[in-house]
């Protein structure tokens, strides 16, 4: 009931339309909320208690202004009036407890956080209880009705703590809430302060149920909004709902093992069948989901990827066998039958993840290692993975960021010709020097600029630096005869790679046969050589086969292409020096090319001695630290001179 009164102790004239209002409002919020199901969070608990005290003190109100109209039993009026001032009073504590509860975990409540908590709370409940004989919160006798006790404004006091504390916790924890919740915070600060304002100065309306109940509904549309946690085409929660279960575990240590996965084709079944169909199968599968993994929660991450997060009374191996049945058979579209793949990645906690941070680079990350994966097996994560996928990412980004600012630079490492006793040649190397991880090898950010394209801007680069320097400096006529360029295999499935390469040739306008483009076998392999090599060789480029003796290193190859040089790989080098069988075999090996008319270049010369044993056997050219490690474009010139 609104107790106003101009003057404590008077009795008062109530309206009780306000309450009527306000007890609507907050049971529509109440089936709303149920309704949509919002994701559980420790301050959930809060604030679903909150709007259940604020539903019965609503109505409470009504019935003690209705019992105090017919003047019934003193006994019924006491007990309905201290169930509702004890209701009705608890409502600033809640609200500071969910607030409290936002802020920290409730395991590190320090006691002077529990006492500013309970203290004011527990005062207020013994007073108003004892009030019946004590007459010191309100009192009612026939004659006068319902009325304030002289100690009523403690009730106001015990209330102006909490808002005061309600305010302090805003002000210290500001910057890691969000504007929304802010402002909520504020309004309902404000609300309360009016209400209790309006409550002591305008006698005849009572409002501040009705306040409380319009705060309750900014607090439920910006801190408890369901809507924003669903995705509503799959009917499941979505990754923002994700976020805030994962962390609310973590924040109250729970153990959790998450499901993650991710269907690797989608991609490529959303080209060919259609984003519709791509829905619709999801979709199909959710429902499906839903019922067969209950009670676990679904959640959609992002196209094509989803979550299960396995209830405590579930195995983790059982829902993941559900999971590979559900996408077992294939999907039939019109004539086609589309078989989507997936792959399932378990992350537990707190084994292996100990952050919403670890889940969600996981997430991220994972797709590359799930590439490589099989239907049948469940990956698990580890700190080992986790690791190496942060320093990969690390390493995507210094490869975009060099590739922005264009600091990625072009090293040459000279190629000696032991016949003519000097440098004849050089291979140009790519480097990534990188502010924070200093130097990056290329033998670790090559094959990732293959996995995610960025080798075409990469090589792009490298062949217009050599371009541009060779015509600078005009270095054919300082003997060097061409500059040996590598071409990864993702270069050579372009369609249109010949054309960029006679483009920036003739933008440049150098020889063509100053540029010798370097492949190795898996290009071959491709069997997308050949078409290259014909319409780069009738320009006068040449081509030399990098890293022959490892891999598949296949003779009938030097035989069948038209390769210029044959570059032997400098583990074969090496080997030969220290076992006399592959001494042996690269004693024919060179034989062999120099009958075949080939060029052939040892890599890896480091010392005199293989330097004096190559040279005997043959080999006319020579690459390596005896003779220069790679080195920038000017160290190179002087070198050549
Ligand atoms: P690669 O094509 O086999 O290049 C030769 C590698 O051997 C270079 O390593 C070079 O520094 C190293 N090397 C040369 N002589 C010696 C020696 O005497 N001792 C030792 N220990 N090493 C020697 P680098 O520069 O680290 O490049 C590694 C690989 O990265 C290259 O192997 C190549 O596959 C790739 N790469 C480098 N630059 C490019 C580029 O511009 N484009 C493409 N697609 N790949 C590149
Ligand atoms: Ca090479
Ligand atoms: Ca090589």
């Amino acid at each position: 009931m609104n107790k106003m009164s101009s003057e404590w102790g008077i009795r008062m004239q109530y309206n009780i339309h306000y309450d009527i209002a306000a007890m609507v409002l907050t049971a529509v919020i109440l089936i709303h909320y149920y309704h949509r199901k919002a994701i559980k969070q420790p301050q959930s608990y809060v604030f679903t208690r909150l709007m259940w005290l604020s539903f019965f003190t609503d109505f409470l109100d009504i019935v003690t202004v209705v019992i105090d109209e017919y003047r019934l039993s003193p006994l019924l009026v006491n007990t309905v009036n201290v169930v509702y001032l004890v209701f009705f009073n608890i409502a600033p504590f809640l609200y500071y407890m969910y607030l409290l509860t936002l802020s920290k975990r409730r395991e590190l409540w320090s006691r002077k956080d529990k006492l500013v908590l309970y203290g004011p709370v527990l005062c207020s409940v013994v007073l108003i209880c004892t009030s019946p004989f004590t007459k010191w919160i309100f009192y009612y006798n026939r004659t006068e009705g319902y009325c304030h006790g002289n100690g009523f404004f403690l009730l106001y006091i015990a209330a102006i703590i909490y808002m005061i504390g309600t305010v302090v916790i805003t002000l210290l924890h500001r910057s890691r809430m969000t504007v929304w919740q802010k402002t909520s915070v504020y309004m309902y600060l404000l609300a309360s302060a009016a209400g209790i304002l309006l409550q002591i100065f305008i006698s005849d309306i009572l409002l501040l149920q009705f306040a409380t109940s319009l705060s309750l509904l900014v607090l439920y549309m910006s801190l408890e909004n369901p809507n924003e946690d669903d995705d509503k085409l799959l009917g499941i929660y979505n990754r923002r709902g994700f976020e805030k279960v994962v962390k609310s575990a973590i924040e109250v240590e729970e153990r959790f093992h998450l499901l993650v996965v991710t269907v690797r084709n989608y991609l490529i079944v959303r080209e060919t069948a259609g984003v519709s169909f791509c829905q619709v199968t999801m979709m199909r599968a959710m429902e499906h989901l839903k019922a067969e993994v209950k009670p676990c929660l679904l959640f959609s991450i992002s196209e094509g990827r989803f979550a299960v997060m396995v209830d405590k009374c579930r195995r983790a191996d059982e829902i993941a066998g559900i999971l590979q049945r559900e996408f077992a058979q294939p999907v039939v579209n019109g004539d086609m039958n589309i078989q989507m793949k997936i792959s399932i990645l378990q992350i537990d906690y707190p084994e292996e993840v100990s952050s919403i941070e670890d889940v969600m680079d996981y997430i991220d990350y994972a797709a590359v290692y799930e590439a490589e994966s099989n239907d049948e097996k469940v990956f698990h994560s580890s700190g080992e993975i986790l690791r190496k996928m942060r320093h990969e990412n690390r390493i995507q980004q210094a490869m975009q960021q060099a590739l922005d600012k264009g600091t990625f630079q072009v090293y040459y490492q000279p190629i000696y010709s032991t016949k003519e006793r000097r440098y004849n040649s050089a291979e140009a190397l790519i480097r990534l020097i990188d502010d924070e991880l200093g130097f990056i090898s290329p033998d670790e950010f090559i094959p990732m600029a293959e996995k995610n394209g960025l080798i075409l801007k990469i090589g792009e680069f490298v062949f217009r630096t050599v371009c541009e320097m060779m015509a600078r400096e005009k270095i054919w006529e300082k003997g060097i005869e061409y500059i040996e360029i590598n071409l990864s295999i993702v270069q050579c499935m372009q369609e249109d790679i010949c054309e960029m390469l006679y483009g920036v040739m003739d933008e440049y306008d150098i020889p063509y046969s100053c540029i010798n483009l370097e492949v190795t076998e898996t290009v071959i392999a491709k069997d997308i050589l050949w078409n290259i090599m014909e319409r780069m060789t009738v320009g006068g480029v040449t081509f030399a086969l990098d890293d022959y003796g490892t891999g598949y290193s296949n003779l009938t190859n030097v035989l069948k292409y038209p390769f210029h040089i044959v570059k032997l790989d400098k583990s074969v080098v090496w080997y030969a020096m220290e076992n006399e069988r592959a001494m042996c075999a690269l004693r024919y090996t060179v034989e062999m090319m120099q009958k075949l008319n080939k060029h052939i270049v040892a890599e890896g010369v480091e010392t005199r001695e293989q330097l004096d044993i190559l040279e005997e056997l043959g080999c006319r050219y020579l690459q390596g630290y005896y003779f220069s490690k790679p080195v920038p474009e000017q160290e190179f010139l002087e070198k050549i001179i």
